[in-house]
């Protein structure tokens, strides 16, 4: 069974089109999206050994090797040149990793401006948000899952000629989740408004300045955002 994670990630990607998966893992996603009919074709990518031979495996069993592709590399250097897909979905990754993996496919002109990004970050999401409006994405949905104690975000940005203007508020919240404000989005501030004051508990006898003003910037937003 696919994990809520990553169903909620299913729905954000193009019907019909094709996807690439990028640190795909067991390739459970690529694989949920070709049985379901959502997508045409597949490409998982992976990096590790390990992961890339179950990739194969699992795909094999389910007997998909005409559907989805399974490709060993970094990033999107698996995509062959021109070689254009519908999504690109990166999931279950840091936000850093995740904007090196997109820089590199600006950098490289693999990043086709046609394709849609699903992005799931496992954190620094405010530092992916940086990432995509400098390099001109705007974001067009945006998913907050709770999962056995965890809060997920998903990010959907697509290319824009307009001039992509987030807050610092916006890119640490999400403007979109910041709009809806949903009942989990109060939940998981709640849980960093608590975890933040713990962590000024403890730095309070430190000599940890930055670190110690940091933690009282995103409390101070944290709380202004929720009230
Ligand atoms: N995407 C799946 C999910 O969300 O459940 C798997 C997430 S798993 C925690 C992260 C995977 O990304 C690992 O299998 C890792 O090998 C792969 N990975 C990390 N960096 C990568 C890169 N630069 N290119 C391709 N895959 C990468």
């Amino acid at each position: 069974r696919l994990s809520k994670r990553l169903t909620n990630v299913s729905e954000y990607v193009k019907k019909l089109g094709t996807l690439a998966d990028i640190g795909s893992d067991h390739a459970q996603l690529p694989i949920y999206l070709v049985q379901n009919k959502n997508v045409s074709k597949a490409i998982a990518g992976e990096v590790a050994k390990g992961p890339f031979q179950v990739a194969k495996s699992e795909v094999e069993s389910h007997a998909l090797e005409d559907k989805i592709s399974v490709r060993f590399g970094d990033g999107l250097e698996i995509l062959a040149p021109h070689e254009e897909v519908d999504t690109i979905t990166i999931c279950g990754m840091g936000g850093l990793l995740i904007g090196n993996i997109l820089n590199e496919g600006i950098r490289q002109k693999i990043l086709s401006k046609n394709t849609r990004l699903v992005l799931q970050p496992n954190n620094a999401e405010k530092e992916l948000r940086d990432f995509l409006q400098k390099s001109n994405y705007e974001i067009i949905a945006e998913d907050l899952v709770e999962e056995n104690h965890k809060f997920y975000e998903i990010i959907v940005a697509e290319y824009s000629e307009k001039n992509i203007q987030y807050t610092e508020i916006e890119r640490t919240f999400g403007p979109l989740l910041l709009k809806e404000k949903s009942s989990t989005f109060y939940k998981k501030w709640e849980a960093e408004l608590k975890t933040n004051k713990y962590i000024v508990e403890q730095l309070k006898n430190s000599k940890n300045s930055e670190k110690l003003k940091v933690t009282q910037k995103i409390i101070h937003q944290i709380k202004k955002v929720l009230s």
